[in-house]
């Protein structure tokens, strides 16, 4: 679809992290949401924990998007509680890398996340990048330096923009989970920085890529984003697993970006 931003059409994605808790609450939360979402002009891509990855996808049956919310970087071998791009090939056409949670309580490192992000264009996975600074480098003034070196590494090896199927989300870590939501000014800063920096390495294909923000957007506060010139939609933790909370974002998204 075509709109007056260009080629982009509105993205939502859940990240639902490591809930629920039983398969059968995962295939009822995801048929919930594709009947709030299937007749929406957006695209829907829910990540469940891997274990669910495949009893959802089956479920859903291509009627909304699936995502992994994690990869490795290799395609097998002695990688003790991993799963492969080669893994996902069939059961999800996502996934999310260089998450914070990641980033923190796993050790991935800039490093870690240029890796698997090559890895998973190469495998026609489409990665969703997430990037974006703390609350001490936010208060050190060094938001713009973060953004800048996330960015730049995670994509070092990306040979061509265009095509790639790469998703950008900013997600400022002091937002997520905390209700404490950037406001749409800021958040359209750090988007028009993101889009700057993919412009320089690929003029032609900046413009195809969506730029995701994250970090407690809610049905009420989405609409700030998504009239945002360059935001094109969310990634979503907590209100994703809210079914009726998480299709109002996307009927936000389609409203203004659809
Ligand atoms: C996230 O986990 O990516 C996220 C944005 O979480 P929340 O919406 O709960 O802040």
């Amino acid at each position: 679809m075509t709109t007056s931003r260009g080629p982009r059409r509105a993205l939502i994605a859940g990240n639902w992290k490591m809930n629920p808790a039983s398969r059968e609450e995962a295939v009822g939360l995801a048929n919930t949401v594709v009947r709030a979402v299937e007749d929406l002009e957006a695209t829907t891509v829910l990540c469940p924990p891997t274990m669910w990855l495949v009893p959802v996808a089956s479920a859903i049956d291509g009627r909304v998007g699936v995502g992994a919310q994690t990869m490795a970087a290799e395609e097998a071998g002695a990688f003790t509680g991993e799963t492969s791009p080669l893994m996902l090939r069939g059961i999800a056409d996502w996934v999310i890398l260089g998450h914070s949670e990641r980033r923190h309580y796993n050790g991935e490192t800039d490093e870690t996340v240029r890796r698997k992000v090559v890895s998973a264009v190469d495998h026609g996975l489409r990665p969703i990048l997430a990037i974006g600074e703390r609350l001490e480098e936010r208060k050190a003034g060094a938001t713009e330096a973060v953004i800048d070196r996330q960015l730049r590494i995670g994509l070092t090896d990306i040979r061509r923009i265009a095509g790639s199927g790469l998703v950008i989300a900013y997600e400022p870590v002091w937002a997520i989970g905390t209700g404490n939501a950037a406001t749409g000014d800021d958040a359209q800063g750090a988007a028009a920085q993101i889009r700057g920096i993919l412009r320089e390495l690929d003029a032609d294909g900046a413009n195809e890529i969506p730029i995701l923000y994250g970090g407690s957007v809610t049905p009420d506060n989405a609409r700030e984003f998504f009239a945002q010139p360059e935001i094109d939609g969310a990634l979503v933790g907590g209100a994703s697993l809210d079914a009726t909370a998480f299709g109002r974002i996307v009927a936000r998204a389609a409203e203004l970006r659809g």
